[in-house]
């Protein structure tokens, strides 16, 4: 860790920083230039709370070296971790295409959608049976009915199936039902939800919140990891832009920035980061070349009558021409799609 002291401070000042940095255990190494004086902090940085430290009269700035998301950065990891999503392999180079309606639906047409996607090449089957619903009113979700439903389809036509979680106290439940837990966008900063998904078992999709910072992101995920579960895939969905032209404004920096940062996977969402089928596949494709690990893209066979952001949603006919696109691309990058499991529990 660096400190900037402030151009007037005090000798009494730099002795009072020196005497806190040691009374830690740590070594300070002081620097004073014509202008500024520094204080170099040589040891575990863990040990100090940055606050408290800035709070030291005569300190200007306090500049760590390590990142704070000790588990989620590469530096703690530095190859790429491969999530395990009940068989089908996201990350180091194997791609996760994640499709589904946004809600689990009826019987007859989850089973339908499922069998489409997968013919596609879709490998995790989607759908929510707990919406985050912006209305109180609006549709939300049809609970463990829905898990049951999304479950059999998505097995049945050999997918693992995800969905999310909007409350730490569903958690259990969920993840009898689910391969991989989703905390959405909306909850991405829900701190008990994070712990609770962070001491289950299942495979983990973090979605950005759409006011999150990248850092605020990978601290999210610092709080699952933090708690064992390992198996954390992150997820750009969009920013809140300006302009309504768009749902959310797709960050595609974001696939580039996050592997930097981190080893964990990253994926991209172009239906809620666009909320036009139109500007999906384009949007898709980008994430793809920009690295990403995955796609995910809600798909209906139907979406005038879907119970939530059908219009989004792509037919299954668009999503199989998007799909075939998509292996192309992942081909031309020494990637692939990773294959459905042989067997699925
Ligand atoms: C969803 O996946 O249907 C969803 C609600 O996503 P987000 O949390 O990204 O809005
Ligand atoms: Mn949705």
């Amino acid at each position: 860790m660096i400190l900037i002291l402030k151009s007037g401070a005090t000798d009494d000042q730099v002795d009072h920083v020196i005497e806190r940095v040691e009374a830690l255990g740590l070594k300070a190494h002081l620097s004073r230039g014509t202008f500024r004086t520094i204080i170099g902090i040589i040891g575990d940085e863990s040990q100090i709370a940055e606050e408290s430290i800035r709070a030291i009269p005569g300190v200007s700035k306090v500049i760590p070296v390590l990142p704070p998301y000790k588990l989620a950065s590469r530096e703690a990891h530095p190859d790429g971790t491969i999530v395990d999503v009940g068989g089908v392999k996201i990350g180091g180079g194997n791609i996760g295409l994640i499709a589904g309606p946004c809600s689990v639906e009826e019987e007859d047409r989850m089973h339908r959608i499922a069998e489409q996607v997968a013919a596609a090449g879709a490998n995790i089957f989607r759908g929510g049976a707990f919406k985050p619903r912006t209305s109180p009113y609006a549709f939300q979700g049809l609970g463990e009915e829905g898990l049951k439903r999304l479950r059999d389809a998505g097995h049945a036509h050999g997918m693992p199936v995800v969905t999310e979680v909007t409350d730490p106290r569903l958690v259990e439940l969920v993840a009898e039902y689910a391969d991989m837990l989703q905390v959405g966008a909306r909850n991405m900063q829900n701190f008990a939800l994070l712990n609770e998904v962070g001491a289950s078992k299942r495979p983990v999709l973090l979605k950005r919140g759409m006011s999150a910072t990248i850092n605020d992101l990978l601290m999210c995920a610092e709080y699952i990891l933090s708690q064992g579960n390992m198996n954390v895939v992150l997820c750009e969905r969009g920013i809140k832009g300006f302009d309504p032209a768009t749902r959310n404004l797709f960050d595609v920096s974001a696939v580039p920035l996050v592997q930097q940062l981190s080893h964990l996977p990253i994926i991209v969402d172009p239906s809620h980061a666009t909320g036009k089928p139109e500007l999906i596949p384009a949007c898709a494709l980008a994430g793809l070349a920009a690295g990403a690990d995955g796609v995910h893209i809600e798909v209906h066979d139907c979406p005038e009558v879907a119970k939530s952001d059908g219009p989004q949603a792509l037919l299954p006919e668009q999503y199989a021409e998007v799909a075939a696109q998509m292996k192309q691309l992942a081909e031309l990058f020494g990637k692939s799609i990773s294959p459905l499991p042989e067997t699925i529990a």
